[in-house]
């Protein structure tokens, strides 16, 4: 036990910016990450989160993580439950454990750090000496359905702006017994969702049927609001430390959702409308950041896209101040962009053609042509020795063998550029494709279809593997089809998925066994492809968006045509943008 609290403390000694308070009177939260330490505290949302619950006085929020490497061999040796990191408590001794989850990946830690606070893992298993359970993050305003008997509450949409109302009705409820808590909170704040109040149903054909209040008081939909003016919130990472990725930087939001509108995309479905940080508000941000750290980590779905992000990286690179960039597009990269990378010592850069041929480009509506493509490689090759790294899916609706040989033929331009634009210099980077499954998510228009089968997908990846390594001087890295077909049954399924989920956790992660031994054949969540009249298990959650928009850019996706990126302020096509004419400060849906 001395040596976990030693170790607690150690990491607590190397971070600048973490918050310990005395719990008296105050409400405790554990703010639990699914995922070890390092990764946890590379994210920006988590981050957020704890500052805006700690930012209270009423509030004591430590941090939780699963353990890894020595620190889970001491809970081994010691059977000690699993302790927070600022007072090293153990998670039963908390009012609220709050898990905060990005990944569907993730969802097996939720259930290990569970088990190793000692806390029953299903809702209707715990009562009123248990701390209430809850999560939130962008998997669960996905779809919460294959977690749902495992949490007392889902929190949904943007924490930002519903965060007090949330902590203040829990406040204001004092003692009352936990089932009463819940329906006042389910009562009291439309973006809360108790599972344990709503019953799924099902259709003859296993299909979903809906999903019914158990009271007739509670709404039929769960709302999933949206944080509209970032400039109102802090968006930065608050606690920095030598042993969390990216803990040499200070992480700064820059724009939050995309506009381009991919089709395969959830961000840009979720996040919607686009939003930015106006530049004097981001410009102050970095100002601190660069001040206090040094080295800036801009991050957003779009970065290259928001307004004034050269004035920003500019004041960063004269400063003389490193950053980095989460995401570029191809399209709008430019001479003086690059410029500042090289400048700031960035070694690589990515670019996410995701796929090889400008038929599958349009389907997927990414508003990327092969010469925008071929000019941001130019540019970036003319500038210094870059390395490339390239994003690529496989498996998209209606691919085909040609599409796949289009990223051959694309990287082989792509490389041909490099070697002439860099020929004057004599040296260039190396080019690295990434290539991922494409797995279906809610909420996009490629929510109706399934995922590709995984011997198909797997020679796919063979062919793609054997014909990359044929250009020389090209690295390929391949994602797993067997975990993309677990992510995809995470992702799609509904609440039947759950006991799948948590006999996977007894059998130690072992999915195969789990799948296998499921009642339920998980093939109908993975491989069937959704009737676009069909309820699906996520429906009940209202993002603003509708259906039918979604409905549209499938049929335009089977079409191969593309559709206009968001024009906010001018268009209200997909639902979320009510008001043509601006958007405002404040919590909307
Ligand atoms: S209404 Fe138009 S601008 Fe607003 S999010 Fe939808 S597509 Fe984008």
């Amino acid at each position: 036990m001395q040596a976990l609290i030693s170790l607690y403390r150690n990491r607590l000694a190397r971070e600048k910016g973490a918050v310990k308070k005395d719990w008296g009177g105050r409400l405790a939260v554990a703010l639990a990450y699914p995922n070890h330490y390092r990764v946890g505290m590379s994210n920006l949302g988590f981050q957020v989160v704890y500052h805006l619950l700690n930012r209270r006085d009423d509030v004591a929020a430590e941090r939780v993580f699963l353990p890894e490497g020595r620190e889970m061999s001491l809970y081994l040796q010691s059977g000690r439950p699993l302790l927070s990191l600022e007072t090293q408590r153990p998670l039963e001794a908390f009012h609220i454990i709050a898990f905060s989850i990005s990944f569907e990946t993730d969802y097996l830690h939720v259930l290990k750090i569970l088990e190793m606070g000692r806390i029953p893992l299903l809702a209707k298993e715990r009562d009123e000496t248990h701390p209430l359970v809850m999560a939130g993050g962008v998997t669960t305003f996905l779809n919460p359905e294959p977690l749902a008997p495992f949490m007392d509450l889902f929190l949904l949409g943007e924490a930002e702006g519903q965060l007090d109302a949330f902590v203040e009705r829990i406040r204001d409820a004092g003692h009352r017994s936990r089932e009463s808590l819940l329906m006042e909170m389910a009562l009291g704040l439309e973006s809360v969702y108790v599972p344990a109040l709503y019953r799924p149903r099902y259709l003859k054909d296993g299909t979903p049927g809906g999903m019914d209040p158990l009271d007739s008081r509670l709404p039929p939909k769960i709302k999933a609001p949206r944080f509209q003016s970032l400039d109102a919130m802090v968006s930065r990472s608050l606690v920095t430390g030598p042993d969390m990725e990216f803990g040499d930087r200070i992480l700064v939001e820059v724009g939050r959702g995309c506009g381009r509108s991919c089709r395969f995309c959830a961000a840009g479905y979720v996040y919607r409308p686009p939003r930015s940080r106006s530049p004097e508000v981001l410009k102050k941000t970095v100002q601190e950041a660069i001040s206090s750290c040094g080295r800036v980590g801009l991050m957003g779905a779009a970065v290259s896209d928001v307004p004034g992000i050269l004035q920003i990286t500019r004041l960063v690179v004269d400063a003389g101040a490193g950053f980095s960039i989460s995401s570029l597009r191809a399209d709008t990269l430019d001479d003086e962009l690059v410029a500042h990378l090289d400048r700031a010592g960035q070694k690589s850069i990515a670019l996410a053609p995701e796929a090889g041929t400008e038929r599958l480009r349009r389907v997927i509506n990414k508003h990327l042509t092969e010469e925008q493509i071929a000019k941001a490689v130019q540019t970036v090759a003319r500038r210094g020795a870059f390395n490339l790294k390239l994003y690529f899916l496989l498996g998209l609706p209606t691919e085909t063998m040609q599409d796949v040989e289009g990223i051959v033929k694309l990287v082989k331009k792509i490389r041909h550029h490099m070697v002439k634009a860099s020929a004057r210099r004599g040296t260039m980077g190396r080019i690295r494709l990434s290539v991922n499954c494409f797995v279906p998510k809610p909420f996009t228009p490629f929510q109706w279809f399934p995922l590709e089968e995984v011997s198909s997908l797997k020679s796919k990846q063979k062919w793609l593997k054997k014909a990359v390594e044929t250009l020389g001087g090209v690295n390929v890295s391949l994602d797993v089809p067997k975990w993309a077909y677990v992510q995809a049954l995470l992702s799609m399924g509904d609440r039947r998925v759950a006991p799948i989920l948590l006999n996977a956790h007894r059998l130690n992660g072992n999915w195969k066994t789990a799948l296998r031994a499921s009642e339920t054949n998980p093939d109908f969540f993975v491989y069937r492809p959704r009737e676009l009249d069909e309820i699906l298990p996520w429906d009940f959650i209202d993002h603003g968006i509708d259906k039918s928009h979604l409905m549209r850019e499938y049929g335009l996706a089977l079409r191969g045509t593309e559709s206009e990126p968001c024009r906010v302020g001018e268009c209200k096509r997909c639902g979320v943008c009510p008001d043509p004419g601006g958007v405002q400060g404040g919590v909307s849906r």
